[in-house]
């Protein structure tokens, strides 16, 4: 029930800023329960996911897997006669209104699940009643639970830093592109700059990937690192390892850019200069979402400015709670919707003990051939338990859809095992079809399943799958 006070601040018994992926699932969530909720979004519903993230992704990288596979037509014996044309607005048009049918689709739910959804930008004000107060234009609210669910956004270098960094755009700006672009370059080494360089290779762009070190993905482990850079390189995008950007000069009658890349390699610093590009993408980095006068209740930050949370989300103040990207833990859809479903059962459901396990969370790369991974890389887990402690299977062949075609990828595979059980605490896959068959083997991963316990389910063949139970 909304008692609306003579202060004119409306009471809630939850307030919910951030109308994306962890807002909406926490706020829905929690009206099941019969208190009354308040969500404030200032863009489009369903956040980043939604609008500029998985979801038009998701689009773009089954476009891709269409321009990849017509390589393969001949060699199945399809000849596709005249040449294949490929128009980017045809894709552009039905990803976006399917985008906006699905905006509609959360607006609908949040209604009825009796969510007020209010439009606006959300920043606390200071004051309290007896919580702290949050206003949306002339609108004020509060309520004993306030939850910040209002996600990142992507970094753009300064000018100051690289003269003419603003010329380019971000994975934002790459789901406005109304036509693909002739030449791309994109800069990053993590899953977002992976991603989208792969696309836009496999629909035709002549691209280019800036790393800053030798390998992309880093922070995998050491096989999908070397397995994806070797994927990237032999797909035709063109790779400076040990590269940043020095320079973008952007033509005012062409809107084409000159850029100048340095890479440094054993002390010693060359330049490429790259002309006509039509497209520059940072994939650098996401920053939280925090303005919204944070300091005037003291919700503390740490020093890359993410809200600092406890395992079950809350920050240093009472009655706020945070979930999702703006955590800076795990940024994943799947891991703000659980964030913020467990939450709504602890603060209003009574399952006071109940919190998220940030561990073994299964994570998909859409690069090509896709990423699979889950748990500890070998390196951690090496660094955890000690060298003499783990034991890895590995796996690289060809999987039997290359079998008849001139057009080959690898399937790269390995299970990192704690002895003497030989649980499986770490299993990292890329290649065909490995999008689709992590989620079942994180299910056997999260239980805590042993390298004989997989070996006990019989392989289901031919797939490539299979092999992750036949390891020797
Ligand atoms: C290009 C890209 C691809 C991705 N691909 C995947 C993927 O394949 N799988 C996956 O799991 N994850 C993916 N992600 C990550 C995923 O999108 C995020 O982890 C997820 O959206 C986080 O949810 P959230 O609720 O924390 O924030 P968001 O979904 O970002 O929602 C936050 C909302 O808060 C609103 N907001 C912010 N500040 C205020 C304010 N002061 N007042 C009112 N409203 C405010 C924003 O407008 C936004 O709608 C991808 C991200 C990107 C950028």
């Amino acid at each position: 029930i909304t008692r609306r006070m003579a202060s004119s601040v409306t009471k809630v018994d939850y307030l919910v800023i951030g109308g994306g992926s962890g807002g909406i699932a926490s706020a829905r969530r929690a009206t099941e329960f019969g208190v009354s909720a308040v969500l404030i979004e200032h863009g489009p519903l369903g956040g980043t996911c939604v609008n500029v993230g998985c979801v038009p992704k998701k689009v773009m990288f089954n476009t891709a897997m269409h321009a990849e596979m017509i390589h393969d037509h001949k060699d199945y014996g399809f000849n596709l006669g005249g040449g294949v044309t490929f128009d980017w607005s045809v894709i552009k048009q039905k990803r976006d209104a399917y985008i906006k049918r699905l905006n509609g689709i959360y607006a609908t739910n949040l209604d009825k699940a009796k969510v007020n959804t209010v439009h606006g930008h959300a920043r606390f004000t200071g004051e309290s009643d007896p919580h702290p107060i949050v206003e949306v234009g002339d609108k004020k609210f509060t309520a004993p639970h306030i939850l910040i669910a209002t996600g990142g956004y992507p970094v753009i270098p300064s000018n100051d830093e690289i003269p003419g960094a603003s010329h380019g755009i971000t994975s934002d700006g790459f789901f406005e592109l109304e036509d693909l672009p002739k030449k791309t370059v994109v800069v990053g080494a993590g899953y977002i700059a992976v991603e989208l360089a792969g696309i836009l290779n496999a629909l035709g762009s002549e691209t280019r990937l800036v790393i800053r070190r030798h390998q992309a993905l880093r922070a995998f482990d050491s096989m999908i690192s070397e397995n994806v850079t070797h994927e990237i390189t032999s797909s035709g995008i063109t790779l400076d390892r040990f590269s940043h950007v020095k320079k973008v000069v952007k033509d005012s009658t062409t809107g084409k850019m000159t850029i100048t890349i340095d890479s440094t390699q054993d002390g010693t610093t060359t330049s490429t200069v790259v002309e006509n590009v039509e497209c520059l993408i940072w994939a650098i980095g996401r920053k939280p979402n925090t303005d919204m006068n944070l300091d005037k209740v003291g919700v503390k930050l740490d020093n890359r400015g993410n809200i600092v949370v406890d395992k079950f989300q809350n920050t240093n103040i009472e009655g706020v709670h945070a979930v999702g990207d703006v955590q800076g833990k795990a940024l994943l859809t799947p891991v703000a919707i659980a964030a913020g479903r467990r939450l709504a059962h602890r603060l209003f459901d009574g399952k006071t003990d109940l919190f998220l396990d940030y561990t073994n969370i299964p994570t998909v790369v859409f690069s090509h051939p896709p990423i699979g991974t889950i748990g500890y890389t070998e390196a951690e887990a090496k660094k955890l338990h000690g060298d003499d402690k783990i034991k890895t299977y590995k796996a690289m062949f060809t999987p039997m859809y290359h079998a008849v075609t001139e057009r080959k990828t690898k399937v790269a595979m390995k299970l990192v095992c704690l002895l003497p059980t030989e649980q499986v605490i770490g299993l990292h896959m890329q290649g065909l079809g490995c999008d689709e068959m992590l989620q079942g083997f994180g299910v056997a991963v999260k239980m805590g399943a042993t390298k004989a316990q997989f070996d006990e389910c019989i392989a289901i063949h031919p797939t490539s799958s299979e092999e992750l139970v036949t390891m020797r």
